[in-house]
């Protein structure tokens, strides 16, 4: 069974929507990348930092979907990292209230000794030195590594984050953020400048309007699913993720075909994400439902055309 090593954060969100609004909630990148590789059967830890003041029961959830929490420090006198956003009407867009870091200020990450040789990894969004840090950690060379970031460590720490970019195999970034990244306004032009960075493979999230995977010359388009309501978007970049790095790893093939396939199923758990607010969707979700989603997007995308 592979073994895959997550690196992110488990937070605290307040999120605010055109349909409600909530209080603090169980969030992250490493959460929601973790409850979406749950769906596989694979040997998985994530390695983060919470506060004193994060409550067990969000710890034993994950625990319950077989995820090792043995690299979650907890900081007894500390304050969990916390982040607020609220979305505009079209649910594509948002804005961030707050991003407090909190323990997240002074975190040294650390591997658990039975996942350093994992052979999958993902390093989801959270500062550049900590991602960094993970992969030096790694006895053996991973087979694959994949990295999520956002436009906040472009801000802060983009000298780092360009360090983090040259050494991983995937990057999964937002269409604004290629932007801001590249200075181009094409995709496909961004997606060319990012492969130079370092990654061979570059995924551009689009939101609702699906997901790009490109290498070498080769482009590979999965939708999104068009759904009647998007209730909360937080988190559908990390679901893809997750989704996307878990059907590799239990494959156990980084082909670019294999790639294509975890692209549809990154995109059909994000499409469940959206539905509830925060976790709420991705941690009761079951198999037989997402059997479904994934027979709807084959028939969302499947033609045949005569070409003669
Ligand atoms: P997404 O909607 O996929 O971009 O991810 C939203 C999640 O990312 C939320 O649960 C937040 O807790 C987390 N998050 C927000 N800002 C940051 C940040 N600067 N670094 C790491 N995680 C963040």
């Amino acid at each position: 069974m592979s073994k895959l090593v997550i690196v992110g954060t488990v937070a605290f969100d307040a999120i605010e929507t055109p349909f409600g609004k909530t209080d603090k909630i169980l969030g992250g990148a490493a959460t929601f990348i973790g409850l979406a590789a749950s769906q596989f059967d694979i040997d998985m830890s994530i390695v983060s930092v919470v506060g004193g003041d994060f409550p067990k029961e969000y710890l034993d959830l994950l625990e319950k979907k077989n995820i090792d929490i043995s690299g979650v420090e907890v900081v007894k006198d500390g304050k969990t990292f916390f982040w607020s956003g609220r979305y505009h009407n079209d649910m594509n867009t948002r804005d961030t209230l707050a991003t407090e870091l909190n323990v997240l200020a002074d975190f040294n990450p650390v591997v658990p000794e039975d996942y350093k040789d994992a052979e999958y990894v993902m390093l989801g969004n959270l500062h550049p030195l900590v991602q960094l840090g993970v992969m030096e950690q790694m006895t053996h060379k991973p087979k694959l590594v994949v990295l999520d970031t956002m436009n906040f460590w472009m801000d802060n720490a983009l000298e780092d984050l360009h360090k983090v970019i040259s050494k991983v195999d995937v990057i999964t970034i937002n269409d604004e953020e290629a932007r801001q990244l590249t200075g181009e306004y094409s995709l496909v032009v961004a997606a060319k400048k990012i492969h130079e960075m370092g990654p061979a493979y570059v995924v551009i999230k689009k939101g609702e309007h699906g997901a790009l995977l490109f290498h070498d010359d080769n482009v590979f388009y999965a939708p999104a699913l068009p759904l009647e309501e998007v209730f909360d978007p937080t988190g559908a970049g990390d679901t893809f993720a997750g989704g996307f790095i878990g059907y590799l790893a239990r494959t156990d093939n980084v082909s670019f075909e294999n790639m294509k396939n975890a692209v549809v199923f990154g995109s059909a758990l994000a499409s469940f994400c959206v539905e509830k607010f925060g976790t709420e969707r991705m941690k009761d979700l079951n198999d037989p439902e997402v059997l479904k989603r994934l027979q709807q997007f084959k028939n969302l995308t499947q033609f045949e055309i005569e070409l003669t």
